[in-house]
């Protein structure tokens, strides 16, 4: 998702991007892969000295709320990283560092056929484990 289109969705909704919005959205946007809460904080304490956990945290919510962030859960903790709004993908995802590599091939194009009948609404997978670079260091 590129930085043009979150202003668009943000005005679609009634919210102005701000400073501090499009901080979050470009350190998302460098960050090629998924990051905390807690990553985001330090960074944009760094950028806005003082800010509030609050105010970071909110403006995060919105932007899963509104779509542009997604969403998951790596070592029982929340992740996030800008959604991937091109052509229908899946993700390869690095339990260190959070790197995501697409899978170009869904699966649900074969559970489709053992689930005749079914009506399906949403899908979610997702595979996990070590990238190249994180296999080094280990
Ligand atoms: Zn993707
Ligand atoms: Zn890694
Ligand atoms: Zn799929």
């Amino acid at each position: 998702m590129s930085i043009d289109n979150t202003v668009k969705i943000l005005q679609n909704k009634g919210y102005k991007m701000t400073h501090r919005r499009n901080e979050i959205i470009s350190y998302f946007s460098e960050s090629d892969g998924y990051r905390t809460a807690k990553n985001l904080y330090e960074h944009m304490e760094d950028k806005f000295p003082g800010i509030s956990y609050d105010t970071v945290y909110r403006n995060l919510h919105l932007f899963h709320d509104l779509n542009i962030l997604e969403s998951t859960s790596l070592n029982a903790e929340k992740h996030f990283r800008l959604n991937c709004s091109d052509h229908h993908h899946h993700h390869f995802i690095c339990s260190t560092c959070g790197k995501t590599k697409k899978i170009n091939i869904c699966p649900m194009d074969d559970i489709g056929n053992m689930l005749k009948g079914y009506t399906i609404d949403d899908h979610k997978f997702e595979v996990y484990g070590l990238c190249p670079d994180c296999q080094k260091v280990s």
